[in-house]
């Protein structure tokens, strides 16, 4: 079949292909099963743990849990037993330790349960078959580790890697194929001497040292509520595309990199506004109900599913939950519904930014601080009395942004989401926070000691913020905080509400890191106020609220400037931020130095303790290695599409007008139609030509430099200012062509095949 006719029998196949549907499961009765029933059946949880487990050794396991004591051996050998049991009745034949290395996805090695056990009797050995779990086997394993990216610390301690079971994210059991299914046993994955070789050993530390910070402020500011534990909270909206399976094998550059590498625009994409909320299109929607079962069966909380803004762009978010189990969960989701869409022949893109010229995608981070009663650290309606709580926990925010913005701008920065910052809806890279106009007057008012402004709602014009210390606790900060209609979509974090929303986060990217990073940097802000609270405070037993409002006023009058309600995309705003002092890191090869500069390194080693300099360290050469081998890749599937199947479609369209051209002037037309399309195509064929042969060179040039620096951030920024631009005017070049060269003739599915074909 020519490339024509494979792409015509691929969207044949598209409009008119099986659809798949699933029996919705029913009870005994033929009822349907309410969502609530199946939630988390395939999950060990702590109810299913202690229903299995003897009361003593289920307690001795919370306590563990809680990080007082250490699992001891009968107890992970009764755990071990009992979880093996529960998993082998659901069809498990195999467990796993899952992790999560430094790729952004998940790692699994699986091993059998089958043990073979030797007795040595007179007559010789005797084998028999067992199925075993042993305490030692639940608690650690030794995968290879030489594999997975270690950024230097391979050679430090050797590939030895343990992965280790995170004994606060519960086990679960997956289907596999044919009727059997694995146990999941969630783990880290660190290193010989304890260094992180993952995403998750750094999370949960940052959770603990925010939780320490936090609880330390708590303690000063409201002494009688004894909080002992402050957590992170997490809910991700996850973006994505989805495209026709059939047709997604045909594009070489979305099967090896995600995002398609040429392409035009069709005439109708998201100019028209309707896709937004729209009608989510049967098959989607058949993948993504099968999703959603899977989901709940785990425990995995879907709430929302709706269309987003570009042709074939959707998302999904669940119920915010603990951040560590929320970021597992996120991996879980992004991985079950890449094989629930294989079943529907539909491919799932991840990719920041696949289709060039309408909207990228992100994962927004929902962000927030709980008490250990539930109480949200950043909600203003919690009880009047706590609103000086609620603005200081504001300002470490915002105190954290502003100190350790370029590190948030490397905890986002990879080449995909590059694709993404600045663009259409999504945010610049200058990280800024908006706060929106109700709460930012009333910083303003505490800053300047006048009362609040400007107000439409009559009982808070005569509030008197700063005044007498009282009115402020009375200011009715939760109805002001409150008002969700005050949006800015081009804030890459923004306060909406009761939590911080990190919209810069990418949508392939594991929320993991820039968690991390903020947890930490939030950490160091509450450290520094709590510092300057009891210093503020002197011997007297608590701080006064006149000593809370000169802290206050602090860290309004130091976090100002990172405060930005205008919009984002505009020229006007990067001058600002400039005149600001604020970065505008442009790249991500730029970006990642600051991963390393001192003063991002004192805060994320000796202030906090998340990271050791040498994880550090590894970490900076992991994101630059990844960023020159991205763009290598790219330009390798480029130069390939462009040579061997572009060009030549050009090539031979370019005979068929001659071969016509010819044949005209036998029977004596000469000119012609033919011979105008002819000429207008010989120049964009030459220079597509021309262009390619650059990224040939360039390409070449890089991979023989290579080895003359072990710099990995030069080769980085190499790739970035040698090749990045040559990809784009490669890319050009191409789609001008596009327009040009009969549909007959060309080898790809369009940008129409590809969106408006699900
Ligand atoms: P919006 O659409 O205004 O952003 P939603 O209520 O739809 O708000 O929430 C979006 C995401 O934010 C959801 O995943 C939700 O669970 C999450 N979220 C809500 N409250 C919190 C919170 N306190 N902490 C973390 N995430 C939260
Ligand atoms: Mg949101």
């Amino acid at each position: 079949m020519s490339a024509y006719e494979l792409r015509k029998a691929a969207l044949v196949s598209a409009v008119s292909g099986p659809k798949r549907e699933i029996q919705y499961p029913l009870k005994a009765d033929g009822k349907a099963r309410y969502p609530s029933e199946i939630y988390g059946e395939n999950v060990f949880t702590l109810k299913t743990m202690a229903k299995a487990l003897p009361k003593p050794i289920f307690a001795s396991f919370l306590k563990q849990r809680r990080g007082r004591q250490n699992l001891d051996k009968n107890t992970a050998d009764s755990i071990s037993h009992a979880v093996r049991v529960w998993a082998m009745d659901r069809g498990a034949t195999h467990y796993t330790h899952w992790f999560q290395p430094q790729t952004g996805t998940t790692a699994e090695k699986h091993d059998a349960f089958l043990s073979l056990v030797s007795n040595f009797t007179p007559g010789g050995e005797e084998v028999t078959p067992i199925d075993q779990l042993s305490g030692g086997q639940l608690l650690q394993s030794e995968p290879d580790a030489s594999s997975f990216p270690s950024g230097g610390m391979r050679t430090t301690f050797e590939a030895r890697g343990y992965t280790i079971w995170d004994t606060s994210s519960s086990m679960f059991v997956q289907q596999g194929p044919n009727g059997t299914s694995i146990l999941y046993i969630p783990s880290v994955f660190i290193s010989y001497n304890g260094d992180a070789l993952d995403e998750k050993t750094v999370l949960l530390r940052s959770n603990d040292v925010l939780s320490r910070a936090a609880t330390d402020l708590l303690s000063i500011l409201e002494p009688e509520s004894h909080i002992s534990h402050v957590y992170t909270t997490l809910g991700t909206e996850q973006e994505f595309f989805m495209v026709d399976r059939n047709m997604y094998s045909l594009r070489p550059d979305l099967k090896i990199t995600g995002r398609t590498l040429v392409g035009q625009l069709p005439p109708r994409h998201q100019q028209l506004e309707d896709h937004y909320f729209g009608r989510i299109p049967s098959r989607v929607m058949a993948a993504m109900s099968e999703l959603e079962l899977e989901c709940l069966r785990l425990g995995i909380p879907i709430k929302t599913r709706h269309n987003e803004v570009a042709p074939g762009q959707f998302e999904l978010a669940p119920i915010f939950e603990e951040a560590s189990v929320a970021v597992d969960h996120n991996l879980l989701t992004m991985d079950l519904l890449h094989k629930v869409a294989h079943r529907h022949n539909l491919r799932v893109l991840y990719h920041e930014k696949p289709f060039k010229g309408i909207n990228g995608s992100g994962k927004h981070c929902n962000w927030a601080l709980s008490t250990d009663r539930g109480e949200n650290l950043l909600d203003p309606t919690v009880r009047p009395e706590t609103n000086f709580r609620f603005i200081i926990f504001l300002l470490a925010v915002l105190r954290a942004l502003h100190e350790h913005a370029a590190l948030l701008r490397v905890a986002i920065s990879s080449s995909s989401n590059e694709h993404r910052l600045g663009a259409q809806e999504a945010p610049p890279g200058i990280i800024s926070a908006f706060l929106g106009d109700q709460l930012n007057e009333v910083l303003d008012a505490i800053e300047e000691n006048r009362p609040l402004k400007n107000f439409s709602v009559p009982q808070f014009q005569s509030i008197k913020v700063g005044g007498t210390v009282l009115d402020v606790k009375v200011s009715g900060l939760p109805h002001i905080a409150r008002d969700l209609t005050d949006r800015n979509r081009t804030s890459p974090f923004a306060f909406t509400g009761n939590k911080f929303e990190f919209r810069a986060v990418g949508s392939k990217q594991s929320p993991s890191f820039p968690v991390t990073v903020l947890n930490c940097a939030v950490s160091a802000a509450l450290h520094e106020i709590t510092a300057d609270l009891r210093a503020q405070t002197g011997s007297k037993p608590r701080p006064s609220d006149e000593d809370k409002l000169t802290v206050i006023r602090k860290y309004i009058k130091l976090t100002k400037h990172v405060r930005f309600e205008g919009d984002n995309y505009s020229e006007a705003w990067v001058k600002e931020a400039e005149r600001r002092g604020l970065p505008n890191i442009a790249s991500a090869p730029e970006a990642y130095p600051h991963l390393i500069a001192a003063k991002h390194v004192k805060m994320l080693t000796k202030e906090t303790g998340v990271f050791s300099e040498s994880e550090l360290k590894s970490r900076y050469h992991i994101l630059n290695e990844r960023y020159t081998k991205d763009i290598i890749i790219e330009a390798e599937t480029l130069s390939t599409i462009i040579g061997q199947q572009i060009l030549p479609a050009a090539f031979e369209y370019r005979k068929s007008l001659a071969e016509t051209a010819v044949a005209l002037k036998t029977v004596g037309i000469e000119g012609g139609p033919e011979i105008e399309t002819l000429e207008e195509l010989t120049p964009l064929v030459v220079a597509l030509q021309a262009e390619f042969r650059k990224l040939v060179k360039v390409l070449k040039d890089c991979l023989e430099h290579e080895h003359e620096t072990e710099d990995s951030n030069k080769h980085a920024l190499a790739a970035y200012t040698d090749i990045v631009p040559v990809i784009a005017s490669v890319r050009e070049a191409a789609d001008a062509l596009e327009v040009v060269v009969a549909d007959k003739y060309w080898p790809l599915p369009k940008y129409t095949e590809l969106l408006l074909t699900i």
